[in-house]
């Protein structure tokens, strides 16, 4: 990966454009109502397909709307409702937890700030932007899960495979406007043509992509 070509500024900003552009439906896939939900929609979508969270949070939602429902929420009883994802009885606490707090220390509030939202347990610096962009409009940095991770060593954007160094290569290349969508464009073009075996002959980015005409991506 040393040797990986970067993009120019300019190639890395008309890249996202063009996809930002073909994608243009692109948005985060969690569905949700008010940031608590948000909050508890996130934990739970940890290694687990987007879908199945989208499945149970309508139940989970009906059942608890506040920080202080959760909060007070039986360990049991919220497994009940979430049981289908993964890992669904640690989660259960996570976000017990994670309400409490927010519950004590923010009035039931979820907070807007980075610093905040990174002293709740279950939320890393990846949740935190999402919550920020999603739930508040707030624009800090750009969300990096594992399509991002995948695709921008792939698109020229980073030698990084550290969330936080691509973050920090992303933020440092990419015009802040493409900070908040960036993220589900790129989910949308691994999942259209830039998977395991990536279509480069239909990539409406081919001609400035480092890997064009690669069969096969790790
Ligand atoms: S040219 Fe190929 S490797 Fe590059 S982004 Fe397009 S599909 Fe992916």
């Amino acid at each position: 990966m040393a040797g990986a070509r970067l993009l120019s500024g300019a190639d890395a900003n008309k890249l996202v454009d063009t996809l930002s552009k073909t994608y243009k439906d692109a948005k985060y896939y969690l569905n949700f109502k008010t940031p608590i939900d948000l909050v508890a929609a996130a934990i739970l979508s940890a290694q687990t397909r987007d879908e199945v969270t989208n499945a149970v949070t309508p139940k989970l939602f009906e059942k608890y709307k506040t920080a202080r429902d959760y909060a007070n929420a039986d360990p049991e009883v919220l497994y009940g409702y979430i049981s289908r994802v993964s890992f669904g009885g640690n989660k259960a606490k996570s976000i017990i937890n994670t309400m409490k707090i927010i519950q004590e220390k923010h009035d039931g509030k979820v907070p807007n700030k980075m610093e905040q939202l990174l002293e709740l347990p279950g939320i890393g610096r990846k949740t935190a932007n999402t919550i920020l962009i999603n739930a508040y409009g707030i624009v800090e940095g750009i969300p990096v899960d594992t399509w991002v991770i995948k695709l921008a060593p792939r698109l020229g954007l980073t030698r990084n495979k550290d969330p936080e160094k691509i973050e920090e290569d992303l933020m440092k290349t990419l015009d802040k406007k493409y900070w908040h969508n960036v993220t589900y464009v790129f989910k949308r073009h691994g999942k259209t043509l830039c998977d395991k075996v990536p279509i480069c002959s239909k990539c409406p980015v081919s001609k400035l992509c480092p890997k064009n005409g690669v069969t096969k991506m790790l």
